[in-house]
């Protein structure tokens, strides 16, 4: 309904991404009697998801790897536990084979659209909330929030307004106008940091191994207890893939507090330990001699990484095996071990960035989503502080929020 350019609405949806439109979907659904719109900033909804994955769409992950959900998810373990109970990886292959999307499971426990097409999520969601009545408002960015008697607010920066009995604000990685925008409500904000981002470091000699890829290294943060492990990109830049981009979600905090400054630790030899280390070394020592040292290098890593650990352990590049001795066997493992590698700054990552902080999760109530000091507001995706590492937990963790909030919401305009 529509009077004097004020809309109303049962339930409103502030942010038209996965979370958004997932929650719309799912609350249209439960709640067909109900008007529910989405407003989104954009000029159409799901533009995120569009690109996610290089345009292939990681949308889940098989958690197949996940020991331990703090691994996949650094800020909002607890919450995710809650939320993956009620919509796990299982739910979501089932919700969009139920929509007519096949997906595959990759070796790497990524799972994908079979289409490898991330626009047949976008159009799967979006025409699923054409067909349950949802109307969407694209080009409107709410830019303040009321609520008075019962009644949510918006107005957007197009001078529209949106009344609603029930608010879910959806709007992605809380940049400053989606913070200026909560102003006034009554929940508070962990600071918004980046996560998923690589490693700029200055040493010309390790950008010189531009192209490099170690299969399994360990990465940690001098003077810390963050550390990871797996496959290592050496870049123009300095460090990237899997190894250097979950180091950075777990140190999120740690490295923006320090500017991007910091020593990572480098173990080219992955999760062999020192003396394991030493004793692959002693036997390649011991059974070429003669070699220079320079040939014989160890399993997994190329010539030229080779070459650059011998400089570092301050070897001469015609150095014979025989000539490395206790000394220069000891500073060879203390390098393949623990390289000291001085980090200046960060890049973004081209495949992947989301946003640590947001809404703080003392402010919800884990099992609706919804704002302990407001009924009515509830909250969904990346706006709270819950975040993860690659390989598909982002968008999981849209699709398990969207619906704990969608059910949250369902119950609260079913006791109206
Ligand atoms: C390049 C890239 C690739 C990625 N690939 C993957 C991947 O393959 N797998 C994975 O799991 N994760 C991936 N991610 C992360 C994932 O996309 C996000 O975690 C996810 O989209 C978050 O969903 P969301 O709905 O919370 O936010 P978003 O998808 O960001 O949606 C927020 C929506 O809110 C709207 N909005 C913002 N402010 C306002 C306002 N004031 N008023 C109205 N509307 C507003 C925006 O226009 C947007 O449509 C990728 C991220 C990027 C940047």
């Amino acid at each position: 309904m529509s009077v004097d350019g004020k809309h109303f609405f049962d339930a409103l949806i502030v942010g038209g991404g996965a979370a958004g439109c997932f929650l719309a979907c799912e609350l249209a659904r439960l709640r067909p009697d109900k008007s529910i719109a989405v407003a989104d900033a954009g000029d159409t909804t799901l533009k995120k998801v569009a690109i996610t994955g290089g345009g292939r769409c990681n949308l889940t992950n098989s958690f197949a790897a996940i020991r331990n959900l703090r691994e996949a998810y650094p800020r909002g373990d607890k919450l995710m536990r809650k939320c993956l109970s009620v919509f796990g990886w299982e739910d979501t292959w089932k919700w969009f084979n139920s929509e007519g999307v096949e997906l595959v499971l990759q070796d790497d426990n990524c799972v994908f659209p079979a289409s490898q097409d991330a626009m047949q999520i976008v159009r799967t969601l979006q025409n699923l909330m054409r067909k349950r009545g949802v109307r969407v408002f694209s080009g409107e960015r709410i830019t303040a929030v009321s609520h008075e008697e019962g009644l949510f607010t918006c107005l957007s920066s197009s001078g529209s307004s949106f009344c609603s009995k029930a608010l879910a604000i959806t709007a992605g990685g809380a940049t400053p106008s989606i913070l200026s925008m909560m102003e006034g409500l009554p929940v508070s904000i962990e600071k918004p940091v980046p996560s998923l981002f690589t490693f700029k470091c200055p040493d010309p000699l390790l950008r010189s191994l531009m192209g490099t890829v170690v299969g399994n290294a360990c990465t940690s943060i001098a003077g810390t207890k963050f550390s990871s492990s797996g496959p290592l990109l050496l870049t123009d830049w300095g460090l990237s893939g899997p190894a250097a981009l979950k180091l950075s979600s777990y140190a999120a905090r740690f490295l923006s507090e320090n500017e991007y400054k910091c020593t990572v630790l480098v173990g080219w030899m992955g999760d062999l330990s020192r003396e394991e280390t030493a004793s692959v070394i002693g036997k390649l020592l011991s059974s070429s001699p003669k070699k220079q040292l320079k040939g014989v290098h160890p399993e997994g890593l190329t010539s030229r990484l080779w070459t650059y650990i011998m400089g570092k352990a301050g070897l001469r590049e015609d150095i014979l095996c025989s000539e490395v001795g206790a000394k220069g066997m000891n500073r060879l493992v203390e390098v393949l071990c623990s390289d000291q590698i001085k980090v200046e700054g960060r890049a973004k990552f081209k495949e992947e960035f989301v946003t640590c902080g947001g809404v703080s999760l003392k402010d919800v109530d884990s099992s609706t989503l919804q704002c302990r000091n407001l009924p009515g507001l509830f909250f969904a995706g990346e706006v709270l502080d819950v975040d993860a590492i690659t390989g598909g937990f982002n968008l999981q963790a849209a699709w398990s929020t969207g619906m704990v909030a969608a059910r949250g919401m369902s119950s609260f305009l079913g006791a109206l």
